[in-house]
């Protein structure tokens, strides 16, 4: 289907941006890379009187690496990232994240700010930003602001963000370099939204958990923690018989509506498996 109308700007500077935004009384969207803003214009789920094209914003392209963790520009592309060696060591959570994100095309022009503004329950990087408790730096007319994940997605393609502001930064806290993670998804074919996924991480003391932070998406409105799941693994040996209970512990912990992909009991058993496979890898 062919676009709506609209009015088209692309701005040099994030002033500019916020200005052009807040002019429309919440009728403009920014435009990253259009790879789900474009559909939902042709599908009319979006009509937007003012797209304000960011491409030209350099400083919302860079990645920085320091000892207080990542930071991510919002106009970095899924392609930067796997594109960057250094982020397979600083966060490699990250990268097993993004390596299931859609398709070659989609990963050379999707943004990890434009994912989480679209705020798809199935999308990697919302998950990634929950689990590792994220701080996103928005700019609007009324100033700069921190937003923690936790507070960010409010449900299915809805969020804190207000329809002036633009997601500048998204800072990923730092990662030990000894710390055990595990990425596991299941999608129909690979590069498909996730029918559900499990990203963990946790730090070792004497041999037992500490830390654990476990997050799923696919099974809910938005993006989870899954703090039972922490709890059976924080202060126990990672082994078979904790990695059975997390996985009890997961399907337990959500209740997944049906839809047109799958089953809410099929989705409820698949974040166990999901939690199970992480955990083992994360172990191994
Ligand atoms: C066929 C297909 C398969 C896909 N599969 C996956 C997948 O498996 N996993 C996955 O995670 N994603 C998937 N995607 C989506 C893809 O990852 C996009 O990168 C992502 O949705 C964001 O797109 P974008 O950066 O181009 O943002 P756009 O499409 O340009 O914008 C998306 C939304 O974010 C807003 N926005 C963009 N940037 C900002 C900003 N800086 N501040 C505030 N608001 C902003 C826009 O106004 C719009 O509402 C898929 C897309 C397609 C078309």
């Amino acid at each position: 289907m062919k676009l709506p109308p609209f009015e088209y700007a692309c701005p040099a500077t994030i002033n500019e941006a916020v200005a052009l935004l807040a002019s429309h009384d919440g009728e403009a969207k920014p435009l990253a890379g259009g790879q789900s803003l474009v559909p939902m214009l042709a599908f009319r789920v979006a009509s937007p009187s003012l797209l304000v094209d960011l491409r030209k914003l350099a400083e919302l392209r860079q990645i920085k690496i320091a000892d207080d963790g990542v930071t991510l520009g919002a106009m970095v592309r899924w392609r930067d990232i796997l594109d960057d060696a250094r982020l397979r060591k600083v966060h490699p959570l990250l990268v097993a994240a993004v390596e299931h994100v859609a398709h070659y095309q989609i990963r050379n022009r999707g943004t990890v700010g434009g994912s989480i503004a679209h705020a798809d329950p199935a999308a990697e990087m919302p998950g990634i930003v929950v689990t590792c408790e994220a701080k996103i730096a928005v700019v609007g007319k009324a100033g700069a602001r921190v937003i923690d994940a936790a507070n960010f997605f409010q449900g299915p393609l809805m969020t804190a963000l207000k329809p002036d502001e633009i997601i500048t930064e998204i800072r990923l806290p730092a990662w030990p370099a000894k710390r055990r993670f595990g990425f596991q998804e299941f999608a129909r074919r690979r590069g498909d939204f996730a029918l559900a996924a499990a990203m963990l991480f946790y730090d070792e003391d004497g041999g037992k958990a500490r830390n654990a932070h476990v997050g799923a998406i696919g099974i809910a409105d938005r993006p989870l923690r899954l703090p039972a799941v922490e709890q059976v693994l924080n202060g126990n040996k990672i082994d078979e018989a904790v990695i059975a209970k997390a996985e009890a512990a997961a399907s337990a912990s959500v209740d997944p509506d049906d839809d047109i992909h799958a089953g809410g009991a099929y989705r409820k058993a698949l974040i166990g498996v999901m939690v199970e496979r992480a955990l083992k890898s994360a172990a191994a």
